[in-house]
């Protein structure tokens, strides 16, 4: 029997605990058997000391033993791969992702998750999608998984309820920003979720939980550790979170986007994303391809109609009505431009997230609506030259008054100078 106290002492003075105290810990807490006060004190003595990596990985460990797990790939007799990005501003990856991967002949079954503050969350962007369903029974799942290739739901089984409980308690205990707690509730969720390969879109930058790239480069290591441990094959990129990922940011025009992007026509950065991590899922998955056969596989669907098919399968099977005319568009739309000649220097990831957010795209609590057809369109991003009067981005907004706060919101977001910045790659690192 374990005492909470003591074993928040250790930590406290800098000790290491067993990994079976961790295990009692946790799931003494998923039962309400240790209250929120010693567990927030935990929490805190973990955020200024640390865990090790075996910690790390018991913490993980007894998080997916809190709850239920799914067997994907014994239900499709596949080899399950899966993508999770730890959030920013425009990141619709999946979107795309997953009808690159099936349109290859790979099975995509994903459990998204909503926004909360400046990040979109996929299940929100989908929800824009007149009749799309996100709550499929875990039967439906399966079989729309088997028979459409592509799933990507709101999860239904309780998968981890105690990192649901603990992330809760860490958002309001200035707890979250930890790296082997972030690590641990990140990887629990894909294990859980049943994933024998999966692809980590660690962001960096102002608009990601990790600004700076030593502290991405060490989220990524933690994960790919877990990952190891449990015998899971992981690859982590680094992507920059510095700017919007593509240039809309807001549900229903991130899914315009992601639909421009599948016919080829999508912007370059975005563009590049999705075939590099659909390139790595494709040479982990069953297909038995090197990573250069999987990109150009990838590649090539982009171009040859095939993804585009996928997607399109993809929303008929969970409900919806794919043609880019059925989403619902703003009733005013304002223009925001350059005051000065030169180049863009920065664009706060950030600032436009925050926009986007007063414009309604996101919420600022779990009970907020989301209006789907407001957001920002950054027509113009880091490097780019400008004249003065040039147009640099759209607004997207439910009346006049939004518009005119959220222009002058994005017009702050810009900096503009002289000379051009030095370019920074989309896909800054990898490492598996
Ligand atoms: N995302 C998660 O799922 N958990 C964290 O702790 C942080 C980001």
């Amino acid at each position: 029997m374990i005492h909470p106290a003591e074993l928040i002492e250790r930590k406290r003075d800098g000790g290491e605990l067993a990994a079976d105290e961790i295990a009692e810990l946790v799931l003494a807490y998923a039962r309400g058997d240790v209250p929120d006060y010693q567990m927030a004190a935990f929490c805190m003595a973990v955020y200024f000391r640390g865990l090790t990596t075996g910690e790390t990985f018991a913490l993980t460990d007894a998080f997916v033993r809190s709850g239920e797990t799914l067997a994907l790939g014994q239900e499709l007799g596949r080899k399950v791969v899966d993508k999770h990005s730890t959030g920013g501003v425009g990141d619709k990856t999946t979107l795309a992702v997953g009808p690159v991967v099936a349109a290859c002949g790979v099975p995509f079954a994903k459990m998204s998750g909503r926004g909360l503050g400046h990040t979109g969350g996929t299940l929100d962007k989908l929800e824009s999608i007149p009749g799309f369903r996100v709550e499929l029974t875990t039967a439906e799942f399966v079989a729309q998984v088997r028979e459409a290739g592509l799933a990507v739901i709101g999860q239904t089984l309780e998968l981890v309820p105690a990192d649901k409980q603990l992330y809760a308690l860490r958002d309001v205990t200035a707890t979250v920003d930890n790296i082997s707690l972030i690590a641990a509730s990140i990887m629990s969720k894909k294990i859980a979720a049943g994933a024998d390969a999966i692809v980590l879109d660690v962001k960096v930058g102002d608009g990601a939980f990790m600004k700076a790239q030593p502290d991405a480069l060490a989220l990524a290591e933690a994960m790919l550790e877990l990952g190891r441990r449990a015998e899971r094959e992981v690859v982590c990129l680094i992507t920059d979170m510095d700017q919007p990922l593509g240039h809309a940011v807001g549900n229903a025009l991130e899914i315009r986007e992601a639909l421009a992007t599948l016919r080829g026509d999508g912007p370059a950065d975005f563009t590049e994303l999705v075939v590099t991590a659909a390139g790595h899922l494709l040479a982990r998955s069953d297909l038995g391809v090197d990573d250069v056969e999987a990109r150009a596989r990838a590649e090539r669907a982009l171009t040859d109609g095939s993804a585009l098919a996928a997607y399109e399968r993809w929303i008929v099977a969970q409900g919806g009505d794919p043609s880019e005319t059925a989403l619902p568009t703003a009733p005013v739309v304002s223009e925001v431009r350059a005051e000065l000649d030169g180049y863009v220097a920065r664009l706060g990831a950030i600032r436009i997230g925050h926009a986007a957010l007063r414009l309604g795209a996101g919420r600022r609590t779990k009970e907020d609506r989301i209006d789907h057809a407001v957001g920002v369109v950054c027509l113009k991003k880091r490097g780019d030259p400008v004249r003065a009067g040039e147009l640099l981005a759209e607004v997207h907004a439910r009346d006049e008054a939004a518009a005119a706060a959220g222009a002058r919101e994005v017009l702050d977001a810009y900096e503009l100078a002289a000379a051009a910045p030095t370019a920074r790659r989309v896909v800054l690192d990898l490492i598996a």
